[in-house]
């Protein structure tokens, strides 16, 4: 079968060089990438990059198996091809040099996702460490006989273990929904009863800040599709959120609406809102905020105890459930984050 048979057949853009350093052949794919007019041409004018043609050259040379990358950009957008560079016999006599072009663009992000991921938990857990580590020294040494600072740095090293406690919580709640993301919630749970139950609970924490709780729920009873202790999870990140940063004398709400067709859902849902009153998030932020470890601002999110991990687990339930989050907030007015789910 002539060359250019084999390459119309490959599925990924692929290209043919021969020993004389010229392009043999190129089909439709490869093309697309690297533009027209390439057979005949030589190699290093048409492909460019050192790396390539290395292993190119040393296939060429010596018939070795090389692997290389190719980057392109196109706009905004770069792209990340694994090729393959491999020694065939070719019709005419001799060796050429075929070049495979393999997309890995989305395996090096997840692979530089996981990696961030790693490098965020442990930078997080660094730092209440390291500060638990110091007032151990300093317990150990200076102020072995100074009562009152010792009960002193007792309170910072138990609020730092239980900020550690807090965070490898979280990681874990998170792991646990991503793994059970593909598998929906069989059971039946009423929201509104989860809504009273969670704000029951955190009705401490509202009188602690200084924030008035409300509800504005259906008078008539019904129930949904869901796991009840990650739709708790969801409305205590939510309201714990809007709790903890609108701070002092603001109002809370949780507004649940009965179930109705929603064209977003394509199907009937129920709609659950938690607005506050408080300082508002930037628009330049809302994107973003369901990203893990993504705070609009560290340092009030630290001091509020905040692990970054709450919105990304809330984001992660609620695809569970085939639902949908929006937000939206005013500054200086408040926020509003609202959950759709399918009565299922
Ligand atoms: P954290 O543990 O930091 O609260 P989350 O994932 O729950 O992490 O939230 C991410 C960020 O979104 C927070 O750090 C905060 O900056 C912002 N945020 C969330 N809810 C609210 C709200 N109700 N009002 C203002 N900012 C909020």
């Amino acid at each position: 079968m002539p060359t250019q048979d084999y390459l119309a057949a490959l599925p990924l853009p692929a290209l043919l060089i021969r020993a004389t350093e010229r392009v043999a052949g190129v089909n439709d794919e490869a093309t697309r990438l690297l533009g027209e007019g390439l057979i005949g041409r030589h190699f290093i004018t048409a492909l460019r990059q050192p790396a390539l043609l290395d292993a190119i050259e040393a296939c060429l040379l010596r018939r070795e198996r090389r692997e290389a990358e190719y980057l392109t950009k196109d706009g905004d957008q770069d792209t990340t091809y694994r090729v393959s560079v491999r020694p065939v016999p070719l019709d005419e006599g001799g060796f050429g040099a075929l070049c495979c072009f393999q997309d890995v663009t989305h395996l090096e992000q997840s692979d530089r996702i996981r990696r961030d991921f790693v490098a965020n938990v442990s930078h997080e857990l660094r730092t209440p460490l390291t500060a638990i580590m110091g007032f151990i020294e300093t317990l150990k040494g200076p102020a072995a006989n100074d009562a009152p600072a010792r009960m002193r740095f007792l309170d910072i090293m138990d609020r730092e273990a239980a900020r550690m406690n807090r965070l490898v919580g979280d990681l874990l709640s998170l792991s646990r929904v991503e793994q059970e993301e593909r598998v929906r919630p069989t059971t039946r749970v009423d929201p509104a009863d989860l809504i009273r139950g969670t704000l029951h609970g955190l009705a401490p924490l509202a009188e602690e800040a200084g924030v008035t709780l409300a509800s504005e729920l259906p008078e008539r009873a019904f129930e949904i599709a869901g796991d009840s202790d990650q739709l708790r999870q969801v409305l205590t990140n939510l309201i714990e959120n809007a709790i903890k940063y609108s701070g002092q004398g603001s109002f809370v709400t949780v507004r649940l609406t009965a179930p109705e067709f929603r064209p977003r859902l394509r199907c009937e849902g129920v709609r659950i809102e938690v607005a506050d009153t408080g300082p508002g998030i930037d628009p330049l932020h809302l994107p973003r905020l369901t990203e893990r470890f993504y705070r609009v601002d560290s340092h009030r999110s630290r001091e509020k105890g905040g692990t970054g991990l709450g919105l990304a687990i809330v984001k992660h339930i609620v695809s569970r459930h085939r639902g949908r989050m929006t937000v939206e907030s005013t500054l200086g007015k408040g926020t509003s984050f609202s959950v759709i789910l399918p009565v299922g």
